[in-house]
């Protein structure tokens, strides 16, 4: 069973992740974007860490309710309201509970990533964070290793995409042949989600 630790600890690895990428991410948002997608999660996770510090919260789902908050309100672009609402719906399709097992977090994320769809109305194929997102919870019953491995070809195939929403939308045909920074990033997420369960 997962407990609150367990996504505290998801959480955290992302937030380390996200550090140690930073540059990488915001390099990927430089030629189909405007440079800042490493620099919005930098200070998105740093928020969550600290708050997550400070406030402990003590069920998995609130957790998830003190990060979403945190990124929605410290991201300023596209990604903190997206990767918020992600969160968030995760959170409350967790509910209460003290802890949860992997089928229930893979269906609660699954609401979580139609949650981010509804949103952003992107659909796999144009190009965004869903194209990490959707084969991740796919493949997450499997278990988390082939979530991550989903999650991270998901990224890597966003470049021959043309992109269909957001920023690097405008770019039209120009938007090929180039990684989307935010399904790089999902990748990242989904990648600290295997850390947390291999602790
Ligand atoms: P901004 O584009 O506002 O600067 P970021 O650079 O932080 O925001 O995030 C850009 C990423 O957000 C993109 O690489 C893409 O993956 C994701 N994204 C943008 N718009 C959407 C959308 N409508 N639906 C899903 N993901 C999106
Ligand atoms: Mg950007
Ligand atoms: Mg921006």
């Amino acid at each position: 069973m997962l407990d609150a630790d367990f996504f505290r600890r998801w959480m955290t690895a992302t937030a380390v992740s996200v550090d140690r990428e930073a540059e990488r991410l915001t390099a990927l948002d430089s030629p189909i974007g405007d440079a800042d997608h490493g620099s919005n999660l930098q200070r998105g996770f740093t928020a969550v860490a600290a708050a997550l510090e400070k406030e402990d919260p003590n069920t998995p789902g609130a957790v998830l309710l003190l990060a979403a908050r945190q990124l929605i309100s410290t991201v300023g672009g596209a990604s903190g309201p997206l990767y918020g609402t992600l969160l968030r719906r995760t959170g409350k399709s967790l509910g209460d509970a003290a802890e949860v097992g992997e089928a229930e977090l893979a269906a609660a994320l699954r609401s979580g990533v139609d949650a981010v769809m509804a949103l952003g109305g992107a659909s796999p194929g144009d190009k965004t964070m869903i194209d990490a997102l959707v084969p991740a919870v796919d493949a997450l019953a499997d278990g988390f290793g082939a979530a991550r491995a989903a999650a991270e070809q998901g990224a890597l195939a966003t470049t021959p995409m043309q992109a269909r929403k957001g920023r690097a939308s405008y770019l039209g045909e120009r938007s090929i042949g180039h990684q989307d920074p935010g399904a790089t990033s999902s990748a990242l997420l989904i990648a600290a989600l295997a850390e947390a369960g291999s602790e």
